[in-house]
């Protein structure tokens, strides 16, 4: 079969985090390690690679162009920036689906008491890029579902017109985000799935990359 040997894939990770004033903020659990497995895997494989991430605590990856973000609002920018020069999009992120709405320039005082925060959605940097997307251009999204994965997984596919979206299960007794070993279930724009159990978020990423090697192919 022939494969795409070398391409440039941009690839984001991490979460993103919302301000609610100077101090506080909104996120969730990502703590990036899927999506960095995944640029430094494409980066062996001599891959052109560029990381864009949200807060983390994991180190740089050598040899890798990398830009941090924080707000989903910063990674969109950077992401639309970006994703018009690479032949390949993994938003591996997690990104916030909500922002505050209006982010307060000063400590908000206890007392003060706030009984409500008035959320807005955030743009879907995906969806956009979906809308957008050229010919032969490759789309890999990630969908972390508690219920219905597989439809669920199915509907995010088509909807942001996806060629592979990459699905798990955030099961109440384990962790897949901050879990290196997880079960995921990949679905290609042919409808062909494929199921993996208890597998390292490094040898994942080999998995997803060789899929996305053969896509459209
Ligand atoms: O719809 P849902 O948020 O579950 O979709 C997850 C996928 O969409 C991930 O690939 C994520 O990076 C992307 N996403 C995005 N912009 C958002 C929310 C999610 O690009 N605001």
């Amino acid at each position: 079969m022939k494969l795409r040997k070398k391409m440039s894939i941009l690839v984001t990770a991490g979460p993103t985090r919302e301000k609610i004033d100077p101090i506080r903020f909104i996120s969730n659990y990502s703590s990036g390690l899927f999506g960095y497995e995944i640029a430094k895997e494409a980066r062996r494989r001599g891959h052109r690679v560029f990381l864009i991430s949200g807060p983390t605590t994991i180190e740089a990856p050598q040899g890798i162009r990398l830009i941090r973000v924080e707000s989903g609002i910063e990674m969109e920018r950077a992401v639309k920036r970006e994703a018009p020069k690479y032949d390949c999009v993994i938003m591996a992120a997690a990104v916030s689906d909500w922002r505050i709405e209006r982010v307060s320039k000063n400590k908000i005082k206890r007392g003060r008491a706030v009984s409500t925060l008035k959320l807005v959605e955030n743009p879907d940097i995906l969806y956009e890029l979906g809308k957008r997307k050229k010919k032969g251009r490759i789309l890999v999204g990630f969908a972390l579902e508690t219920e219905n994965l597989a439809k669920n997984a199915l509907k995010k596919l088509k909807k942001k017109n996806l060629d592979l979206i990459v699905a798990n299960r955030q099961y109440k007794n384990r962790d897949a985000f901050g879990d290196n070993y997880i079960d995921i279930l990949l679905i290609d724009n042919l409808g062909n799935r494929a199921a993996y159990r208890r597998k390292s978020k490094q040898d994942l990423a080999k998995i997803v990359l060789d899929k996305v090697s053969r896509l459209g192919i």
